[in-house]
Protein backbone atom coordinates (compact mmCIF):
# COMPACT_ATOMS: atom_id res chain seq x y z
CA UNK A 1 0.00 0.00 0.00
CA UNK A 2 0.98 3.86 -1.07
CA UNK A 3 -1.24 6.45 -0.59
CA UNK A 4 0.20 9.90 -2.19
CA UNK A 5 -0.24 12.83 0.10
CA UNK A 6 -2.69 14.20 -2.93
CA UNK A 7 -3.92 12.71 -6.33
CA UNK A 8 -6.07 15.07 -8.40
CA UNK A 9 -9.87 13.82 -8.69
CA UNK A 10 -9.83 13.72 -12.80
CA UNK A 11 -12.31 11.80 -14.71
CA UNK A 12 -13.81 12.07 -18.29
CA UNK A 13 -15.49 15.43 -18.18
CA UNK A 14 -11.64 16.58 -18.01
CA UNK A 15 -11.04 14.74 -21.30
CA UNK A 16 -14.31 15.35 -23.01
CA UNK A 17 -13.73 19.54 -22.52
CA UNK A 18 -10.35 19.15 -23.38
CA UNK A 19 -10.62 17.35 -26.53
CA UNK A 20 -13.72 19.78 -27.49
CA UNK A 21 -10.97 23.04 -26.78
CA UNK A 22 -8.67 20.94 -29.09
CA UNK A 23 -11.55 20.30 -31.82
CA UNK A 24 -12.48 23.95 -32.10
CA UNK A 25 -8.56 24.74 -32.19
CA UNK A 26 -9.10 26.91 -29.57
CA UNK A 27 -5.60 26.34 -27.38
CA UNK A 28 -4.71 29.88 -26.66
CA UNK A 29 -5.11 32.54 -24.16
CA UNK A 30 -6.17 35.24 -25.59
CA UNK A 31 -9.99 34.23 -25.97
CA UNK A 32 -11.83 31.10 -25.53
CA UNK A 33 -15.39 29.63 -24.44
CA UNK A 34 -13.88 27.66 -22.13
CA UNK A 35 -12.15 30.40 -20.44
CA UNK A 36 -15.03 33.00 -20.43
CA UNK A 37 -17.38 29.99 -18.75
CA UNK A 38 -14.81 29.31 -16.39
CA UNK A 39 -14.41 32.84 -14.75
CA UNK A 40 -18.45 33.06 -15.10
CA UNK A 41 -18.88 30.22 -12.81
CA UNK A 42 -16.16 30.50 -11.08
CA UNK A 43 -16.96 34.28 -10.03
CA UNK A 44 -20.99 32.78 -9.23
CA UNK A 45 -19.06 30.35 -7.14
CA UNK A 46 -17.28 33.24 -4.93
CA UNK A 47 -20.19 35.04 -4.91
CA UNK A 48 -18.53 38.23 -6.61
CA UNK A 49 -18.44 40.50 -9.61
CA UNK A 50 -15.70 39.28 -11.78
CA UNK A 51 -13.57 36.91 -11.79
CA UNK A 52 -9.92 36.90 -14.15
CA UNK A 53 -8.44 33.87 -15.46
CA UNK A 54 -4.51 33.79 -14.77
CA UNK A 55 -1.45 31.44 -15.47
CA UNK A 56 -0.88 30.79 -11.97
CA UNK A 57 -1.83 31.32 -8.61
CA UNK A 58 1.61 33.26 -8.14
CA UNK A 59 0.84 35.30 -11.50
CA UNK A 60 -2.79 36.02 -9.85
CA UNK A 61 -0.77 37.25 -6.94
CA UNK A 62 1.49 39.55 -8.50
CA UNK A 63 -1.27 40.98 -10.61
CA UNK A 64 -3.06 41.78 -7.70
CA UNK A 65 -0.33 43.78 -6.08
CA UNK A 66 0.29 45.98 -9.85
CA UNK A 67 -3.13 47.18 -10.71
CA UNK A 68 -3.32 48.35 -6.90
CA UNK A 69 -0.43 50.10 -7.97
CA UNK A 70 2.04 48.66 -5.18
CA UNK A 71 5.54 49.11 -5.70
CA UNK A 72 8.83 50.54 -4.70
CA UNK A 73 8.56 52.30 -1.60
CA UNK A 74 5.67 50.71 -0.19
CA UNK A 75 5.07 47.95 2.15
CA UNK A 76 2.69 44.93 2.31
CA UNK A 77 1.97 43.10 5.85
CA UNK A 78 2.10 39.45 4.91
CA UNK A 79 1.24 36.52 7.14
CA UNK A 80 4.60 34.90 7.57
CA UNK A 81 3.35 31.38 7.48
CA UNK A 82 2.37 30.98 3.80
CA UNK A 83 4.17 29.16 0.52
CA UNK A 84 6.80 31.73 -0.25
CA UNK A 85 4.87 32.45 -3.66
CA UNK A 86 3.03 35.48 -1.37
CA UNK A 87 5.83 37.07 -0.23
CA UNK A 88 7.63 36.53 -3.98
CA UNK A 89 4.75 38.88 -5.28
CA UNK A 90 5.19 41.67 -3.10
CA UNK A 91 8.97 41.24 -3.90
CA UNK A 92 8.67 41.12 -7.39
CA UNK A 93 6.76 44.74 -7.17
CA UNK A 94 9.71 45.98 -5.28
CA UNK A 95 8.22 46.57 -2.03
CA UNK A 96 8.77 45.57 1.31
CA UNK A 97 7.29 42.71 2.59
CA UNK A 98 6.77 42.53 6.62
CA UNK A 99 6.14 39.41 8.34
CA UNK A 100 3.27 39.02 10.81
CA UNK A 101 3.19 36.45 13.04
CA UNK A 102 0.10 33.29 13.19
CA UNK A 103 -2.43 32.36 15.57
CA UNK A 104 -1.67 29.23 17.11
CA UNK A 105 -4.51 27.36 16.76
CA UNK A 106 -5.21 28.22 13.12
CA UNK A 107 -1.71 29.19 12.01
CA UNK A 108 -3.60 32.01 10.24
CA UNK A 109 -1.97 35.90 10.93
CA UNK A 110 -2.69 36.96 13.94
CA UNK A 111 -4.79 40.44 13.15
CA UNK A 112 -3.97 41.24 16.54
CA UNK A 113 -0.70 41.79 15.28
CA UNK A 114 -1.30 44.41 12.32
CA UNK A 115 -1.75 47.60 13.97
CA UNK A 116 1.96 47.28 15.27
CA UNK A 117 3.03 47.18 12.09
CA UNK A 118 1.56 49.82 10.36
CA UNK A 119 3.86 52.91 8.60
CA UNK A 120 3.54 55.64 6.88
CA UNK A 121 4.75 53.48 3.65
CA UNK A 122 1.83 50.00 4.38
CA UNK A 123 0.08 50.21 1.81
CA UNK A 124 -1.88 46.82 1.76
CA UNK A 125 -2.50 44.06 3.91
CA UNK A 126 -2.29 39.85 2.51
CA UNK A 127 -4.22 37.08 4.13
CA UNK A 128 -3.68 33.96 3.76
CA UNK A 129 -6.49 30.93 4.20
CA UNK A 130 -4.17 28.73 5.29
CA UNK A 131 -4.86 24.68 4.80
CA UNK A 132 -8.48 25.97 3.95
CA UNK A 133 -9.09 27.48 6.92
CA UNK A 134 -10.57 31.43 6.65
CA UNK A 135 -8.46 34.47 8.46
CA UNK A 136 -10.85 35.89 11.23
CA UNK A 137 -11.55 38.52 8.70
CA UNK A 138 -13.79 41.15 10.37
CA UNK A 139 -11.02 42.45 12.82
CA UNK A 140 -8.37 42.78 9.61
CA UNK A 141 -11.22 44.83 7.29
CA UNK A 142 -11.76 47.11 10.10
CA UNK A 143 -8.29 47.92 10.66
CA UNK A 144 -7.63 48.16 7.28
CA UNK A 145 -10.90 50.52 6.61
CA UNK A 146 -9.19 52.61 9.79
CA UNK A 147 -5.90 52.98 7.92
CA UNK A 148 -7.33 53.36 4.37
CA UNK A 149 -4.75 49.63 3.25
CA UNK A 150 -6.23 47.48 0.62
CA UNK A 151 -7.02 43.74 1.78
CA UNK A 152 -5.40 41.19 -0.79
CA UNK A 153 -6.64 37.60 -0.07
CA UNK A 154 -4.61 34.33 -0.79
CA UNK A 155 -6.51 31.97 -1.10
CA UNK A 156 -5.25 29.49 -3.07
CA UNK A 157 -5.73 26.92 -0.59
CA UNK A 158 -9.37 27.59 0.25
CA UNK A 159 -11.91 27.35 -2.65
CA UNK A 160 -15.13 27.14 -0.79
CA UNK A 161 -13.97 28.31 2.44
CA UNK A 162 -16.30 30.60 4.54
CA UNK A 163 -16.02 33.09 6.64
CA UNK A 164 -19.35 33.98 9.02
CA UNK A 165 -21.29 32.41 5.70
CA UNK A 166 -19.72 34.72 3.37
CA UNK A 167 -17.21 32.96 0.74
CA UNK A 168 -13.37 33.23 0.50
CA UNK A 169 -12.13 35.67 -2.29
CA UNK A 170 -15.08 37.89 -1.84
CA UNK A 171 -14.53 39.59 1.37
CA UNK A 172 -11.20 41.79 0.20
CA UNK A 173 -10.57 43.63 -2.40
CA UNK A 174 -8.91 41.38 -4.42
CA UNK A 175 -9.03 37.62 -3.94
CA UNK A 176 -6.03 35.02 -5.57
CA UNK A 177 -6.19 31.62 -6.10
CA UNK A 178 -4.61 28.86 -7.83
CA UNK A 179 -5.23 25.55 -9.80
CA UNK A 180 -2.33 23.87 -9.53
CA UNK A 181 -2.55 19.94 -9.08
CA UNK A 182 -2.77 19.69 -5.39
CA UNK A 183 -5.25 22.40 -4.77
CA UNK A 184 -9.12 22.53 -4.00
CA UNK A 185 -9.72 22.02 -7.73
CA UNK A 186 -6.67 21.72 -10.49
CA UNK A 187 -6.55 22.74 -13.88
CA UNK A 188 -2.87 21.49 -13.83
CA UNK A 189 -1.57 25.26 -13.74
CA UNK A 190 -3.47 28.27 -13.36
CA UNK A 191 -5.07 30.97 -11.18
CA UNK A 192 -7.97 33.54 -10.79
CA UNK A 193 -8.05 36.86 -9.63
CA UNK A 194 -11.84 37.56 -8.03
CA UNK A 195 -13.23 41.31 -7.19
CA UNK A 196 -16.43 42.74 -6.90
CA UNK A 197 -14.62 46.25 -8.56
CA UNK A 198 -14.95 46.93 -12.09
CA UNK A 199 -12.13 49.31 -12.69
CA UNK A 200 -9.56 46.43 -10.64
CA UNK A 201 -11.35 43.56 -12.61
CA UNK A 202 -10.55 45.84 -16.08
CA UNK A 203 -6.96 46.51 -15.21
CA UNK A 204 -6.37 43.27 -14.43
CA UNK A 205 -7.39 41.99 -17.77
CA UNK A 206 -5.47 44.43 -19.24
CA UNK A 207 -1.90 43.90 -17.95
CA UNK A 208 -2.19 39.90 -17.44
CA UNK A 209 -2.22 40.37 -21.52
CA UNK A 210 0.75 42.69 -22.32
CA UNK A 211 -2.07 46.00 -21.90
CA UNK A 212 -2.31 45.83 -25.72
CA UNK A 213 -3.75 48.61 -27.45
CA UNK A 214 -7.35 49.61 -28.51
CA UNK A 215 -7.13 50.87 -32.15
CA UNK A 216 -3.43 49.58 -32.56
CA UNK A 217 -3.03 46.52 -30.55
CA UNK A 218 0.93 46.70 -30.62
CA UNK A 219 0.79 50.30 -29.49
CA UNK A 220 0.85 48.82 -25.74
CA UNK A 221 -1.12 51.09 -23.03
CA UNK A 222 1.14 50.14 -20.03
CA UNK A 223 3.90 47.81 -18.60
CA UNK A 224 2.27 44.34 -18.66
CA UNK A 225 2.57 40.62 -18.39
CA UNK A 226 1.80 37.58 -20.44
CA UNK A 227 -0.18 35.64 -17.28
CA UNK A 228 -2.67 34.40 -19.98
CA UNK A 229 -4.24 31.29 -18.90
CA UNK A 230 -5.20 29.20 -21.89
CA UNK A 231 -8.52 27.38 -23.26
CA UNK A 232 -7.32 24.15 -22.77
CA UNK A 233 -6.37 24.30 -19.13
CA UNK A 234 -10.08 26.55 -18.72
CA UNK A 235 -11.58 23.50 -19.91
CA UNK A 236 -10.40 21.35 -17.44
CA UNK A 237 -11.21 24.30 -15.05
CA UNK A 238 -14.67 23.85 -16.33
CA UNK A 239 -14.97 20.21 -15.57
CA UNK A 240 -13.43 20.85 -12.18
CA UNK A 241 -16.22 23.19 -11.31
CA UNK A 242 -18.78 20.44 -11.83
CA UNK A 243 -17.35 18.79 -9.08
CA UNK A 244 -15.82 21.63 -6.61
CA UNK A 245 -18.78 20.61 -4.33
CA UNK A 246 -18.59 17.09 -4.08
CA UNK A 247 -14.36 18.15 -3.29
CA UNK A 248 -14.72 20.15 -0.37
CA UNK A 249 -17.72 17.53 0.82
CA UNK A 250 -14.55 14.61 0.49
CA UNK A 251 -12.33 17.00 2.71
CA UNK A 252 -14.63 17.74 5.18
CA UNK A 253 -15.23 13.44 5.36
CA UNK A 254 -11.15 13.30 5.25
CA UNK A 255 -11.18 15.46 8.29
CA UNK A 256 -14.04 14.19 10.28
CA UNK A 257 -12.21 10.85 9.76
CA UNK A 258 -8.92 11.85 10.92
CA UNK A 259 -9.95 14.19 13.83
CA UNK A 260 -11.90 11.04 15.02
CA UNK A 261 -8.78 8.73 14.76
CA UNK A 262 -6.29 11.10 16.28
CA UNK A 263 -8.50 12.99 18.87
CA UNK A 264 -6.98 10.63 22.12
CA UNK A 265 -3.49 11.36 21.46
CA UNK A 266 -2.12 14.32 23.06
CA UNK A 267 1.37 14.12 21.09
CA UNK A 268 -1.09 15.24 17.75
CA UNK A 269 -2.08 19.12 17.78
CA UNK A 270 -5.18 19.13 15.35
CA UNK A 271 -6.32 21.66 12.83
CA UNK A 272 -9.41 23.12 13.90
CA UNK A 273 -12.65 24.73 12.81
CA UNK A 274 -13.33 28.27 14.47
CA UNK A 275 -16.66 29.53 15.47
CA UNK A 276 -16.70 32.06 12.15
CA UNK A 277 -15.22 29.39 9.90
CA UNK A 278 -16.44 26.71 7.09
CA UNK A 279 -13.06 25.03 7.00
CA UNK A 280 -12.07 23.33 3.53
CA UNK A 281 -9.37 21.29 4.50
CA UNK A 282 -7.12 21.56 1.74
CA UNK A 283 -4.70 19.31 3.40
CA UNK A 284 -5.31 17.78 7.05
CA UNK A 285 -2.15 19.27 8.91
CA UNK A 286 -1.02 18.53 11.93
CA UNK A 287 1.65 19.29 14.89
CA UNK A 288 3.70 17.02 16.97
CA UNK A 289 3.78 18.18 20.44
CA UNK A 290 5.22 16.61 23.76
CA UNK A 291 7.40 13.42 23.03
CA UNK A 292 6.78 13.85 19.73
CA UNK A 293 8.31 17.29 19.26
CA UNK A 294 11.36 17.51 17.43
CA UNK A 295 11.11 14.09 15.91
CA UNK A 296 9.60 14.93 12.85
CA UNK A 297 12.02 13.65 10.86
CA UNK A 298 11.63 10.27 12.27
CA UNK A 299 7.96 10.65 12.63
CA UNK A 300 7.95 10.90 8.48
CA UNK A 301 10.63 8.62 7.75
CA UNK A 302 8.73 5.79 9.48
CA UNK A 303 5.39 6.72 8.00
CA UNK A 304 7.26 6.26 4.60
CA UNK A 305 8.72 2.93 5.36
CA UNK A 306 4.84 2.32 6.16
CA UNK A 307 3.59 3.65 2.82
CA UNK A 308 2.24 6.63 3.54
CA UNK A 309 3.24 10.00 2.03
CA UNK A 310 3.31 12.98 4.36
CA UNK A 311 4.89 16.73 3.69
CA UNK A 312 6.54 19.29 5.96
CA UNK A 313 4.57 22.17 6.99
CA UNK A 314 5.93 25.37 5.34
CA UNK A 315 8.58 27.40 6.42
CA UNK A 316 8.06 31.06 7.07
CA UNK A 317 9.19 33.84 5.41
CA UNK A 318 11.13 35.07 9.06
CA UNK A 319 13.06 31.42 8.63
CA UNK A 320 13.74 31.51 4.95
CA UNK A 321 17.87 31.73 4.50
CA UNK A 322 17.33 34.23 1.02
CA UNK A 323 15.73 36.71 3.05
CA UNK A 324 18.05 36.75 5.97
CA UNK A 325 20.81 36.53 4.10
CA UNK A 326 19.80 39.86 2.46
CA UNK A 327 18.69 41.64 6.23
CA UNK A 328 15.18 41.52 4.80
CA UNK A 329 14.13 39.88 8.02
CA UNK A 330 15.22 38.29 11.47
CA UNK A 331 14.76 34.54 12.17
CA UNK A 332 13.17 35.02 15.44
CA UNK A 333 10.69 37.97 14.28
CA UNK A 334 7.78 35.32 14.88
CA UNK A 335 7.97 32.80 17.60
CA UNK A 336 4.61 31.47 17.19
CA UNK A 337 5.27 30.28 13.52
CA UNK A 338 8.37 29.32 14.13
CA UNK A 339 6.97 27.22 16.99
CA UNK A 340 4.45 24.81 15.16
CA UNK A 341 6.24 25.48 11.75
CA UNK A 342 9.10 22.92 13.14
CA UNK A 343 7.25 20.02 14.22
CA UNK A 344 4.42 20.88 11.05
CA UNK A 345 3.15 18.18 8.58
CA UNK A 346 0.49 17.04 6.59
CA UNK A 347 -1.21 13.71 5.87
CA UNK A 348 -2.85 12.38 2.95
CA UNK A 349 -5.55 14.69 2.16
CA UNK A 350 -6.26 14.27 -1.67
CA UNK A 351 -10.35 14.75 -3.13
CA UNK A 352 -9.96 11.15 -3.77
CA UNK A 353 -8.65 9.18 -0.37
CA UNK A 354 -10.76 6.02 0.35
CA UNK A 355 -12.01 4.98 3.37
CA UNK A 356 -9.52 1.93 3.20
CA UNK A 357 -6.75 4.39 2.65
CA UNK A 358 -8.03 6.61 5.74
CA UNK A 359 -8.35 3.42 7.78
CA UNK A 360 -4.90 2.57 6.89
CA UNK A 361 -3.19 5.84 7.13
CA UNK A 362 -5.10 6.74 10.50
CA UNK A 363 -3.61 2.94 12.13
CA UNK A 364 -0.21 3.88 10.89
CA UNK A 365 -0.05 6.98 12.14
CA UNK A 366 -1.15 5.75 15.72
CA UNK A 367 1.46 2.81 15.58
CA UNK A 368 4.18 5.33 14.91
CA UNK A 369 3.10 7.73 17.75
CA UNK A 370 3.31 4.69 19.57
CA UNK A 371 6.27 2.97 18.55
CA UNK A 372 8.61 6.24 19.02
CA UNK A 373 7.12 7.70 22.45
CA UNK A 374 7.70 3.95 24.12
CA UNK A 375 11.18 4.52 23.56
C1 LIG B 1 -0.10 27.20 -4.16
C2 LIG B 1 -0.05 28.50 -3.49
C3 LIG B 1 0.33 29.66 -4.17
C4 LIG B 1 0.92 29.64 -5.56
O1 LIG B 1 0.08 29.17 -6.56
P1 LIG B 1 0.75 28.60 -7.90
O2 LIG B 1 -0.43 28.33 -8.76
O3 LIG B 1 1.51 27.38 -7.55
O4 LIG B 1 1.62 29.68 -8.45
C5 LIG B 1 0.27 30.87 -3.51
N1 LIG B 1 -0.13 30.94 -2.24
C6 LIG B 1 -0.48 29.85 -1.53
C7 LIG B 1 -0.92 30.01 -0.11
C8 LIG B 1 -0.43 28.59 -2.13
O5 LIG B 1 -0.74 27.50 -1.41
Amino acid sequence: MFVPVSKPLLGKEETALVNDAMKRGEISGLSGSYLQKFEETFAKFCSVKHAVAVSNGTAALHLALAVLNIGKGDEVLVGTFTNMATFLAVIYQGAKPVPIDSEPRTWNLDPKLLESKITKKTKAIIVIHIYGHPVDMDPVLAIAKKHNLYVIEDAAEAHGALYKGKKVGSLGDIGCFSFYGNKIITSGEGGMITTNDQALADRSRLLKTFAYGKENRFMHQDIGYNYRMTNVTAAIGVAQMGKVNEVIQKKRTMAKYYLRAFKNIPEIQLPVEEPYAFNVYWMFSIVLRGRLSGKRKEFMAELKKRGVDTREHFIPYNQQEIFIRRRMVKKNACPVANDFSKDGLYLPSGPDISKKELDYVSKQVAAVVEAITSK
